[in-house]
């Protein structure tokens, strides 16, 4: 048996109570900027039309009028968990090199105006329209706030872009810089912040090496939801020592904070990092890929069936650094699988939610 099974019903759980109640209270007293909510109504179709999950891609296709395309730009920003702010060895399964990406166009040797340019071009020969802006390697709102505004400024001046999307980590969000996105919302866009949630657990946090807490992260969806700004989590599955509990604990306490939307990665073990060091001794050992569709689906299961689902899988982590898992990330497959065993199940997304 292995250790998420022997896990599973151990009620192994260390999430402070008073998280939970403050996500609860919080999203009683919630004062949502309505004018940039998700429209439950389409996710309601996409479930009556028979889809197990409710896709982003499917939710996108309903919503607007166009066809729409993120376009990933890398920025150059670097990370307070990399550089000696916080920590200099970063979270252990971040890649020395920093995190890669393997889209031409995403990339600082092309400047921002080339990053953009060349991928609006190309994806407009496709019959793509409308576009976001995804300031995506690093923690793009680690700078100066006036240095941030000129580059989203930028980004924003295309007249076919209409949002941004950045990720970030929890504990990079001020005042400042959320000011700067609320007046972008104010004025029409629709903008995303891509947060690192990775667990909603404050010990695996600790094990990743993170260095914030989990209160930062229900501040962080807090903040975001009040200024109509859209969050989009990212988890990860299979984190060491965590039990099956613990996932669909992080699961829950999503749903009630009622982000909007998520990306689900199983943890992948990629050359140079601590995780790989941990993986030759023997102190971690990646899902297979059965163990990770049912963890999948199980937690879509405890999840509020009004969260987005933009991905269930990691399939941008070149195969030449990858150490572990070997079986294919490729994230429509996985979906794809995902979807035909909830079916099997006879069950879906949000079917064991509680508030
Ligand atoms: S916060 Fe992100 S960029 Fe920074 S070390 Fe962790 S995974 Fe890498």
């Amino acid at each position: 048996m292995n250790e998420l099974e022997t896990n599973k019903n151990m009620g192994n759980n260390d999430m402070d109570k008073n998280d939970i109640n403050k996500s609860n209270a919080y999203t009683n007293n919630i004062n949502c900027n309505k004018l940039h909510s998700l429209n439950k109504n389409i996710i309601d179709s996409i479930y009556s039309d028979g889809f197990p999950v409710a896709q982003y891609g499917l939710y996108m296709k309903r919503a607007k009028p166009y066809r729409t395309f993120k376009i990933p730009v890398d920025a150059g920003f670097s990370c307070p968990n990399k550089d000696g702010t916080l920590d200099n060895k970063g979270c252990i399964f971040c890649p020395k090199m920093g995190r890669p990406i393997s889209v031409k166009y995403c990339n600082t040797k092309y400047s921002l105006k080339e990053q953009i340019e060349k991928q609006i071009e190309k994806q407009k020969s496709k019959g793509i329209e409308k576009f976001y802006i995804y300031f995506y390697p690093g923690t793009n709102t680690y700078g100066a706030p006036t240095k941030l505004k000129e580059l989203w400024d930028f980004a924003l001046s295309y007249s076919d872009v209409i949002g941004l999307s950045i990720g970030t980590r929890p504990d990079c969000l001020n005042e400042d810089v959320l000011n700067i996105l609320e007046n972008y919302v104010k004025n029409g866009y629709e903008i995303w912040i891509d947060l690192g949630i990775q667990t909603m657990h404050q010990k695996t946090l600790e094990l990743l090496n993170r260095k914030h807490d989990v209160s930062d992260t229900v501040n962080a969806i807090m903040q975001c939801k009040k200024r109509g700004i859209f969050v989009c989590g990212h988890v990860i599955l299979g984190l060491p020592n965590e039990s099956w509990n613990d996932m669909m604990e992080t699961a829950r306490i999503l749903g009630v904070l009622e982000i909007d939307a998520l990306k689900i990665y199983p943890l992948v073990v990629v050359e140079n990092t601590e995780l790989e060091e941990m993986y030759w001794k023997g102190e971690y050992k990646t899902l297979d890929e059965k163990q990770y569709i049912k963890l999948v689906c199980d937690f879509l299961e405890h999840l509020s069936p009004y969260v987005l689902i933009q991905r269930v899988s990691k399939d941008k982590t070149p195969d030449e650094i990858k150490i572990s898992p070997e079986w294919k990330l490729h994230r429509l497959k996985i979906l794809n699988e995902v979807s035909n065993e909830l079916k099997r199940r006879n069950t879906k997304q949000g079917v064991y939610f509680k508030k």
